[in-house]
């Protein structure tokens, strides 16, 4: 196969995507894709109707997870800060990985009530009118309040939404417990996956990467992280402040880490097309290469 169109994260209804697993891998097929890797917030629950389907659609499978972390800032006072890592080919059984996600969304699931309660002393909503938009089981997320305030003409889409109903700064957001940078990466790697940091230079969380904005103080945090287990990073990212990636790519390369592309996809829930960043076969087989995890599923013309 020449060089394949591989996507490497995307969500459906079972966190705060609006596709099926099974309408996911059909939408990677009609976008031209070899290979599409779910991972959806804090479960592995949509793997095995992907897979499935994916062998059905001949589309490569990767099974994965967005797992939910926080990096704890010096001071006491100030809030943890919010940061995403992907795991790719994660042991879907490996208990630790499996309380902490079960932790996690215990933990959204609570904070999204007090959210909506906080939510609903200004405006006309309900955590009945939430909770009937999560599909049984699902990861619950912020997405889904934005769902329920565009439905009922409140904002006029899920971007407004987030401007200040559901800002991470704005007055009615509430934290969710979520485990630090550091055991999110050790649980991956026990787990045999590949932890990837996902889109670290998107406006809000520039913290990822403390705030690095030069090449020196950038590699040397990436070598950090890099230590405590970080594969690689995401850096082809519709978020990432585009006059970093430049930056970013050179600092990677010197610390050692994998780099990826991915689009991020939620179905209606986001802007972000399946297929609109990708990752080079090159820096798939660096991922297949670390996982003892789970398999991929890849359709033989991929070796072809
Ligand atoms: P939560 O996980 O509940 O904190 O919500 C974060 C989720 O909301 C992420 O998966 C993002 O994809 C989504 N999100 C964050 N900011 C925005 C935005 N401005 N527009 C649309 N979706 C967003
Ligand atoms: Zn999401
Ligand atoms: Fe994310
Ligand atoms: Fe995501």
């Amino acid at each position: 196969m020449p060089e394949p169109r591989i996507d490497l994260h995307a969500h459906t209804r079972v966190s705060d995507g609006s596709d099926t697993p099974t309408e996911l891998i059909n939408q990677a097929k009609h976008a031209g894709l070899d290979v599409i890797a779910l991972t959806d917030h804090d479960t592995t629950a949509g793997w095995e109707e992907a897979q499935s389907a994916a062998q059905a659609a001949g589309v490569g499978f990767v099974p994965g997870i967005e797992l939910s972390a926080q990096i704890l800032d010096n001071s006491p006072e100030s809030p943890p800060l919010s940061v995403h890592v992907l795991g790719y080919l994660v042991d879907a059984d490996n208990p630790s990985l499996v309380d902490e996600m079960a932790t996690i969304r215990e933990h959204r699931n609570d904070r999204l009530r007090l959210m909506v309660e906080r939510l609903g002393e200004d405006i006309d909503i309900n955590f009945d009118e939430v909770a009937a938009r999560i599909a049984p089981g699902a990861t619950p997320g912020r997405p889904h309040i934005a769902d329920v305030l565009v439905r009922k003409g409140i904002v006029t889409d899920v971007s407004q939404a987030f401007e200040h109903y559901l800002a991470g700064d704005g007055p009615y957001h509430v934290p969710h417990y979520a485990p630090k940078l550091s055991r999110a990466l050790d649980v991956i790697r026990q787990a045999g996956g590949v932890p990837v940091l996902a889109h670290p230079l998107s406006g809000g969380r520039r913290y990822a990467l403390d705030g690095s904005d030069n090449l020196e103080d950038l590699t040397s945090h990436l070598a950090t992280l890099a230590e405590m287990g970080l594969a690689g990073v995401e850096v082809y990212h519709r978020e990432n402040a585009r006059h970093l990636v430049a930056m970013l790519e050179e600092a990677t390369n010197r610390a050692g880490l994998l780099r990826t592309g991915s689009s991020d996809y939620h179905g209606t829930k986001k802007p972000n097309r399946l297929g609109e960043n990708l990752t080079t076969r090159r820096e798939f087989d660096k991922i297949l290469e670390q996982a003892t995890g789970s398999p991929a599923w890849l359709p033989e013309n991929f070796f072809a």
